[in-house]
């Protein structure tokens, strides 16, 4: 009996992928070995890895002057990663700051530059997406780095940052595939697959290829983004295992209808559970209307002593990882793609009903 797993991540994953992947663990298509066991220099592994960006590159209508990177090192890896792939010739970088993950992407910045805030949300507690308007970007700054998704907070852009002459660099860890996204918009997006694309281990960054020149001397081979573009991102092992799956779980979005199919139902799941939490006033959700994330919705009971009762209630029903992050408490559910209507609409009837019992 599988649970209705609300975790912001490592996250649900779609049934039929696991299932296809424990069909294929034993003997990958006839090679007689799984493909954790591969070399990723040989045939097999290659063909998967090659489909794997091929159908991303579908999906995602990738132009072709974009690399994809399928990277070990995580997002907040990354986090260093960028500046020191993107700083060579410039001082400045800029950051808008939504969050607990833009935090940490500043913090990792300043070890290798000095960073304008160019917008920060903290004066409302993170609770909105600053409007471009009020950003205050410096016109030599390497690049501008947004959170297009606080995971924590449940803070999303409905919108793309334009900003002539600097490029946009996206973590879009936590809604990478839950929805359309210009990519040319974007010098560089990136992201950890573990939230909605497949397993821990695998990181995926997407780099305009006139961006490939600007690395700093001291970035790692493993994490220099143009030797990585050159070897295929074979220049040492990449998380094999987790590319394979999250192949599969790209097979299994085009079998959906694609990127459009998955992104109304995103749509749909997340107004059912937006739309009770505005019918009522026992549970509360802080963020603006505007910039509420369709990934991952935070909300508290109004009185806190009842949280624990809560929680118990819901793992009673089969619906797990529900607490709220550790730096803002309360409850989050996380409702990735992989996260079926029923899931939400049992989370829903549950938290109706524990009203009516408890208010
Ligand atoms: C989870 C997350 C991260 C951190 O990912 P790691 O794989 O733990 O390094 C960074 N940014 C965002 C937006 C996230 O959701």
């Amino acid at each position: 009996m599988r649970a209705y797993n609300f975790s912001a991540g490592p996250a649900v994953l779609p049934e039929p992928v696991l299932r296809r992947a424990a069909e294929e663990m034993l003997d990958w298509h006839g090679s007689g070995m799984s493909v954790m066991e591969m070399s990723h220099r040989g045939k097999e592994f290659i063909g998967i890895h090659a489909k794997a960006e091929a159908d991303l590159r579908s999906l995602l209508a990738i132009p072709p002057d974009y690399k994809v990177l399928f990277l070990q090192g995580g997002a907040i890896g990354e986090n260093a990663i960028v500046p020191m792939n993107l700083l060579r010739g410039f001082d400045t970088a800029a950051y808008v700051n939504t969050g607990e993950w833009s935090k940490k992407s500043i913090k990792e910045a300043r070890k290798y530059t000095s960073v304008a805030i160019a917008a920060s949300a903290e004066d409302r507690n993170f609770t909105y997406v600053p409007p471009q308007a009020s950003w205050n970007v410096p016109p030599g700054a390497a690049f501008v780095h947004v959170c297009t998704n606080e995971t924590i907070g449940g803070v999303e852009y409905h919108w793309t940052p334009d900003v002539p002459g600097v490029p946009v660099v996206a973590d879009m860890s936590s809604h990478l595939l839950s929805r359309a996204v210009d990519v040319s918009k974007y010098g560089v997006i990136y992201g950890g697959a573990q939230k909605n694309i497949g397993p821990a281990g695998l990181t995926i960054v997407i780099v305009r290829g006139d961006l490939l020149d600007r690395a700093l001397p001291i970035t790692p081979s493993a994490f220099h983004w143009k030797e990585q573009a050159e070897a295929d991102s074979m220049l040492n092992t990449p998380p094999t295992y987790a590319i394979y799956v999250a192949g599969l779980v790209f097979e299994w979005l085009i079998g959906q209808g694609g990127i459009p199919a998955i992104e109304s139902r995103n749509i749909a799941k997340a107004k059912l559970l937006y739309d009770y939490l505005d019918a009522t006033s026992f549970y509360v959700n802080p963020v603006n209307r505007a910039d509420r994330s369709r990934m991952n919705v935070p909300f508290k009971l109004r009185d806190e002593s009842l949280d624990a009762a809560f929680l118990k209630g819901a793992e009673a029903r089969g619906m797990v990882q529900l607490k709220g992050h550790r730096s803002v408490g309360g409850m989050r559910a996380s409702i990735y793609n992989a996260m079926p209507v029923e899931g939400v609409q049992a989370l829903v009837d549950y938290m109706r009903e524990f009203e009516r019992t408890h208010g």
